[in-house]
């Protein structure tokens, strides 16, 4: 049975700024938060630390503007500048948090712990493991690079993932350049140290061969006169094209900017083998080809933990590839465990298995149909609970509510405007083909925390006062509406000073002045006015002395 809230519009009950005074003797609950990145770091910084007793676990004492990673791979940013420590983020919140520097690795949902190991072995037995008591734990680990079990990639690609990973990478490209100086080289191995292979046409992988061309063109060719001309930059995407998941312009403009920049786009290509010496790529004309390298970067594709797989066996997502949650962040089937960020995804409930339901509500005056207008008062609040309504009625297919009718009537002529459940149904029959599974980004990990803390701060309140859009029976009490993603859009810097920019309602702009935005909203963006600073400062010395090579 759905239940409508009784305020319609779905909103939740305002609740009052002042807490009750906690009775003595009261225990707070304690929420364990696995995790320092995007997502658990705004869920914390948005939690109200008076209510709960808060422990933070996470292998990095730090958080990671990871957006600014590419720039670290050559020195355009230096790494200082994109991390802030954890301990300092809480200190300036205040309030009842404990940190760990540990690695969870198990899960026990039965029992309401979690495992952890430090990386420091100091307890008596020496092995650094630890139990942690919870009675809400927030699942914010991220997700691991995936090498889809391609051979040679983890001995011998780069990743860029963390931190660690960017400082790596530009030791390499300088290691690459001074092996190819060396005196007693021959041509072709100068050629192949000089040979950087990007794997993977996405997003990072593109800002990333787009850095070093410019850290190439720009400051080393300055220094090594008699090899520049040897270098070569490589990307390879197995899809048709780079950037997919931006506007069609975009991913011809950068292919078209790779090109003239001499970046060797390879689409249609799948690597299937790297060894110390060669990468070697599959494409249907050509079969396998094998091609000398001085260094790659393997940036495709993401993965679950193995602690996550584990803990998705123990409750019954063995097999699922991501950890599921419904549309309030919980993990499914598992009580008191919520996932945000890269390592979930939302199972989005679809409307045809509501759809008799959403009917019964619907028609307020039980009329067995539905008029224009009995559809108009319940569209907002279906919006709510299924986005893909929403999509569905903004899409090109679509023209309002008229159209909605007309698709369910199948016919524009009947004189009734009135819709039957068989008309209803069949109007929204498209509807859940619009579902989509929302991207692996800092914007979806970030807006889902701190949905998640709001959700927190006003447990106790929604506890009293249930509510929501739309109730369905043996889904528990809505405490509050759904987690609902606003795409504020998206950037691809192609180097040069260029940068596509992707805003909301297709609004795209390419060239310098996106550029001038990037550094804006980038800056904007920061977690601290000490690392805005020194992000800036950075920026400035690379305009006037370009950028640092020795490593
Ligand atoms: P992460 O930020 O990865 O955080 C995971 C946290 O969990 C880390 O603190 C980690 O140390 C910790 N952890 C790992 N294992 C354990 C464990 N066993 N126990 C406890 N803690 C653990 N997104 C954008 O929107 N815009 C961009 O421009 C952009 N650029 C990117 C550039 C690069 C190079 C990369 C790698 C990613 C980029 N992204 C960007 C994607 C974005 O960084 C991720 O989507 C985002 O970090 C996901 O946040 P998260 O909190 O889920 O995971
Ligand atoms: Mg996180
Ligand atoms: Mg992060
Ligand atoms: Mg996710
Ligand atoms: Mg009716």
């Amino acid at each position: 049975v759905v239940v409508l809230a009784a305020s319609s519009g779905g909103g939740l009950v305002a609740y009052a700024d002042s807490q009750p005074d906690q009775p003595q003797g009261f225990k707070k609950k304690k929420v364990v938060v696995l995790g320092t990145g995007w997502a658990g770091t705004t869920f914390l910084r948005n939690l109200d630390s008076k209510l709960y007793d808060v422990q933070v676990i996470s292998p990095r004492n730090y958080f990671a503007f990871t957006p600014l990673l590419p720039s670290v791979t050559c020195g355009t940013v230096e790494p200082r500048s994109v991390v802030e420590p954890i301990r300092r983020i809480l200190e300036k919140k205040g309030g009842d948090f404990k940190f760990w520097e540990a690695e969870c690795f198990k899960i026990d949902p039965a029992n309401k712990k979690i495992h952890c190991r430090s990386n420091v072995e100091t307890n008596l037995d020496g092995n650094g493991e630890f139990l942690v008591d919870y009675d809400y734990l927030v699942v914010a680990v991220g997700a691991r690079s995936n090498t889809f079990n391609t051979p040679g990639v983890t001995e011998n690609c780069h990743f860029l993932k963390e931190v660690e990973d960017a400082q790596k990478i530009r030791r390499s490209v300088m290691d690459c350049f001074e092996k190819a100086s060396l005196p007693y080289l021959n041509e072709e191995e100068r050629k192949k140290n000089l040979h950087f292979v990007v794997v993977g046409g996405g997003p990072t992988g593109v800002e990333f061969a787009a850095e070093l061309h410019d850290f190439v063109t720009e400051d080393l060719s300055k220094l090594y006169p008699s090899i520049q001309h040897l270098v070569k930059i490589s990307l390879i995407e197995a899809a048709d094209h780079i950037l997919t998941m931006f506007d069609k312009r975009i991913t011809n403009f950068a292919e078209d900017k790779f090109g003239r920049d001499g970046i060797d786009v390879k689409t249609g290509y799948k690597v299937v083998k790297v060894s110390k010496d060669a990468i070697t790529m599959q494409n249907p004309a050509t079969g396998d080809i094998a091609v000398p390298y001085g260094m790659a970067v393997w940036s495709t594709g993401i993965g679950t933990r193995p602690f996550v797989v584990d803990f998705m066996k123990q409750i019954g997502q063995a097999n699922r590839r991501v950890l599921a949650t419904d549309e309030w962040l919980r993990v499914r089937e598992c009580d008191d465990v919520y996932a945000v960020g890269d390592c979930a995804t939302i199972n989005q409930r679809r409307v045809m298995e509501d759809i008799s339901e959403i009917f019964r509500v619907a028609d307020k005056d039980k009329s067995g149909t539905l008029t224009v207008k009995e559809i108009q008062d319940i569209l907002e609040d279906i919006y709510v609970r299924y986005p893909q309504v929403k999509l569905y009625m903004e899409s090109k297919q679509m023209n309002g509510i008229a159209d909605l009718i007309r698709t369910g009537k199948g016919d524009t002529e009947k004189e009734s405007v009135d819709l039957s459940i068989e008309e209803f149904k069949k109007a929204l029959s498209l509807v859940d083909s619009q579902v989509k599974n929302l991207p692996a980004t800092a914007q979806v990990a970030a807006q889902q925390g701190q949905y998640l803390a709001t959700c927190f701060n006003k447990m106790q309140a929604a506890e009293e006062n249930p509510e929501g859009p739309i109730r369905i029976r043996g889904e528990g009490r809505h405490r509050f509406n759904p987690f609902r993603y606003r795409h504020l859009g998206q950037f691809a810097p192609l180097g040069g000073e260029q940068t596509a920019a992707q805003l909301p309602g297709d609004w795209v702009s390419i060239g310098h002045s996106s550029q001038w935005l990037w550094y804006s909203v980038y800056a904007t963006k920061q977690i601290s006015w000490r690392t805005r600073a020194l992000v800036i400062s950075d920026w400035g010395r690379r305009f006037i002395f370009g950028r640092d090579s020795s490593g």
